[in-house]
């Protein structure tokens, strides 16, 4: 699993520009799937021997009502909430600006490790501008030049210890681009990172059966572990150790509670969920056996998968149904109908209120997360294309056939591929999904939204 790295500040202090020498110019992968994320530009990088995604939040320059500030703000948590790490640049020949400190305090405040860089530092204008940014906070900052390519290696020091937490550096996967983080000794001291809980949401419609899930989650474990032991509450969220893995869960009807309490009441059936999805790496969508697939039940499943995180569809209140079997059946064919864009993800039954089940919600969760994780190696998937080509040729819209030249996995969480063709454009949608639906059948990958992006050889 590689770590993502979100770069966040004000508009022009240079995020995009960083992000394109993070990426290499030669494959910047922009995610240009419809959906919700559609204004955060996501890429492969690597620096030295890292590799990670990196988010570029600029470039939403749509316009709408809302002030600079507010979209800053919004763009900013979000930003915060999907990423692993924020990189905060300011510009530093221009100083700290009022709205750079709107941005500290919400880092300050949310993220869960910030490293704040002041760009275009290259000369001596830079300089009082570079020490200004110790005022906001947030340590000590990097100086950094995106446009000459200096500083780089100090950003791969504070980087490099960070990753670890993350684990599993990926192969050989990441497009190279020309990053020289030279022979210096880059060995600085290690901070001591906890290992980050995995991050669940439990959405569905009120009654559902949510706030009894958690409590019985939270039961089992303090039966375990003891009345304090390895459990927090908040309004909004449990961090907790289920079956020996540190989770964090969030509980959507906890958000609804809360929000009461504020007086927010605008929209809340939807915008707790979608929250929670944004927070989440796996979304266990509960249903109640009774009134399973309702228009709610569905609309979060679809942000779900658009939003691409793995998906646990479970089955709430399966004590009264009495006749299972039948039950179960007609739960997977309406699953298959309605849901199709979430094909083979885990559907499991259980009683929040007995507590019968909850050992296979667990194991799904845990799978779910893995295959969202997955890396698939370039040979692999080259292998199996030929393999797909010969089965089924691509089509050849106005008598000339469309190549599919080679094909590489350039993210995951969700798994995303890459394949290089000629005519991308003209790539009907349903040999696309042929692919995903192959791609997901051979090499296993239930539960995830699966990315697949065409492009033209450059
Ligand atoms: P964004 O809006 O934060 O994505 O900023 P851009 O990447 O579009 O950069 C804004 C402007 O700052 C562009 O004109 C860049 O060429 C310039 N810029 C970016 N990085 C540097 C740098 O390190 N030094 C200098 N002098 N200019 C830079
Ligand atoms: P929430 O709004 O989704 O948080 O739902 P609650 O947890 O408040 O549950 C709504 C109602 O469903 C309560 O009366 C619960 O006792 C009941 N309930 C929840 N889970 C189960 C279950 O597994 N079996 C049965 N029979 N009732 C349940």
């Amino acid at each position: 699993m590689t770590f993502s790295l979100a770069i966040v500040g004000r508009p022009n202090v240079g995020k995009s520009t960083l992000f394109n020498r993070l990426v290499g110019k030669r494959l910047a992968l922009v995610d240009d799937q419809p959906g919700v994320t559609r204004d955060l530009r996501e890429g492969a990088a690597r620096l030295g021997d890292l590799r990670f995604t990196v988010i570029d939040t600029a470039g939403l320059e749509e316009a709408t009502d809302e002030s600079l500030q507010g979209r800053m703000r919004k763009l900013t948590e979000r930003a915060v909430d999907m990423a692993d790490i924020c990189l905060f640049l300011i510009d530093a020949r221009a100083g700290v600006t009022p709205m750079d400190e709107v941005l500290a305090e919400i880092l300050r405040k949310r993220a869960k490790h910030v490293i704040l860089a002041a760009n275009k530092g290259e000369g001596s204008a830079a300089d009082a501008g570079v020490l200004e940014a110790y005022g906001l906070g947030l340590g000590e900052p990097i100086r950094l030049s995106a446009e000459h390519g200096e500083g780089l290696n100090d950003l791969y020091a504070q980087l490099m210890p960070l990753s670890d937490a993350y684990e599993e550096s990926a192969e050989e996967e990441a497009p190279e681009i020309d990053v020289d983080v030279g022979e210096e000794d880059v060995d600085s001291p290690r901070p001591i990172t906890k290992a980050k809980p995995l991050q669940i949401a439990v959405v569905g419609r009120p009654n559902a059966g949510k706030s009894t899930l958690i409590n019985q989650i939270m039961g089992e474990e303090r039966l375990l572990t003891g009345p304090e032991a390895g459990i927090t509450r908040d309004a909004i969220s449990v961090q907790i150790d289920w079956e020996g893995v540190p989770m964090r869960i969030f509980d959507t009807a906890g958000m609804r509670k809360k929000a009461k309490i504020q007086e927010k009441l605008e929209k809340l059936s939807v915008s707790d969920g979608l929250r929670a999805v944004k927070f989440a790496e796996v979304v266990v969508i509960l249903l109640d056996a009774a009134i399973p697939f309702e228009q709610q039940d569905l609309r979060i499943a679809d942000l779900a998968e658009r939003e691409g995180r793995a998906v646990v569809i479970a089955v709430n209140k399966w004590d009264i149904e009495d006749d299972k079997q039948d039950k179960l059946k007609m739960l997977r064919e309406e699953f298959t109908r309605l849901l199709p864009q979430l094909r083979g993800a885990p559907l499991v039954t259980v009683s929040a209120k007995t507590g019968k089940g909850l050992d296979r919600l667990h194991a799904a969760i845990m799978k779910a997360h893995t295959v969202w994780n997955r890396r698939v190696t370039t040979a692999q998937l080259n292998r199996w294309l030929s393999g797909m080509l010969e089965q089924h040729p691509p089509p050849a819209p106005q008598g000339k056939r469309i190549k599919l030249r080679y094909m590489t996995q350039a993210k995951t969480r969700p798994p995303g591929f890459v394949v290089m063709c000629s005519h991308p454009d003209k790539m009907p949608e349903s040999y696309s999904r042929y692919l995903v639906n192959s791609l997901r059948e051979d090499f296993d990958m239930p539960g995830t939204p699966i990315r697949l992006y065409m492009r033209g050889q450059s």
